[in-house]
């Protein structure tokens, strides 16, 4: 990484939650096969909460599985979707998941695949289910470098701000949220010029950082350029409701259309199935911001509020069948609509 984007900071580590309640629900909609939503890598392992594909030559995601066959909570040891570039000398982990247990599933897997552990992990936001298991990564003398934007940086510390000593380890810190099982692990690479893409060179191998907005005020989208495969954060999703908590939701649209547009690989959702470019699962997704968008536009036109908005909001069964991380989602989907139309 270029040194005017590097900074280095003493170690730090807290704990907290990405706030996202265990209740689970099975939204009652289609078959997600008529949307092609199937496994597109190969599948090279597998756990209760997660499975590991390979896309490519030394590209692997892992995706989670955090609902059971009936729809209802199941095991969130990483909750949210991952992945592993390998270079000759260098390997990235994308998002650390929310719990180093978790994590360890990724970081397991990456010492049998090439007997080394990740040398850098990046963070594309902050929310804590796509960093709270970095520490994972940290083993014996292996110290990766870990890679967020500045923004994101800034808000992990604003929204996981209830730091208290660790009762144990004096380099780690804990925070009322701790309950959820994760760690906040601080940067040691911070990208400071979030307008424009970096590139990082594994050796033999480029991966492209491109900073995007919407999701929440910063997100990170990583593709690998050899086998194009882009990992994409929370910016897309598969098949799960999107949360909008943290949304600019215009920003968000603008985002996914430059991912859909420029892109020709496989993507790897933030939560999810893989996508192919250009798949039915990729309209599904688009018809369903739109969907939340108009929604959103026309109730506000017509005065209602936008708890009433979410009230009223059923997704169509085009969009396939979605499921959600808890109840209240179209509210939040809803607020951050209304927050943006009537500023
Ligand atoms: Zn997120």
């Amino acid at each position: 990484m270029p040194t005017d984007n590097r900074r280095t900071f003493l170690k730090r580590c807290f704990g907290t939650s990405c706030g996202f309640s265990a209740t689970l629900l099975l939204s009652p909609l289609s078959s997600r096969k008529a949307l092609g939503r199937t496994i597109e890598g190969e599948k090279i392992g597998e756990k209760p909460f997660a499975r590991i594909e390979k896309i490519h030559d030394g590209v692997y995601a892992l995706i989670s599985t955090p609902f059971t066959k009936g729809g209802k909570s199941g095991d969130l040891s990483t909750h949210s979707n991952g992945g592993l570039i390998i270079g000759k000398d260098k390997i990235l982990a994308i998002d650390s998941y929310r719990t180093p247990a978790g994590a360890s599933y990724m970081a397991d897997a990456c010492l049998q695949l090439t007997g080394r552990l990740p040398t850098h992990v990046v963070n594309t936001h902050f929310h804590f289910d796509h960093l709270g298991g970095t520490r994972a990564f940290i083993k014996g003398s292996n110290s990766p470098e870990i890679i967020m934007t500045q923004t994101t940086r800034k808000l992990a510390f604003e929204n996981y701000s209830k730091i208290l000593p660790h009762p144990e380890d004096p380099d780690l810190s804990i925070s009322t949220l701790n309950k959820w099982g994760g760690y906040f692990s601080d940067a040691s690479a911070i990208i400071a010029n979030e307008d424009k893409p970096i590139t990082l060179d594994l050796g033999g191998r480029k991966v492209t950082i491109t900073p995007m907005q919407g999701h929440t005020d910063s997100d990170l989208v990583i593709k690998d350029e050899e086998s194009a495969t882009v990992f994409a954060g929370d910016l897309i999703w598969d098949g799960i409701f999107p949360n909008f908590m943290s949304s600019s939701p215009s920003l968000w649209s603008k985002s996914v259309q430059s991912i859909l547009e420029k892109n020709t690989g496989l993507i790897v959702p933030g939560h999810g199935s893989i996508q192919k470019s250009g798949s039915k699962s990729n309209t599904s997704y688009l018809n369903l911001l739109a969907e939340i968008e108009n929604h959103a536009r026309v109730s506000q036109q017509k005065g209602l509020s936008s708890d009433q908005a979410a009230a009223e909001f059923n997704l169509s069964t085009s969009v396939g069948d979605y499921r959600y991380f808890r109840n209240g989602f179209h509210e939040v989907a809803m607020a951050a609509w209304y927050r943006e139309i009537t500023k």
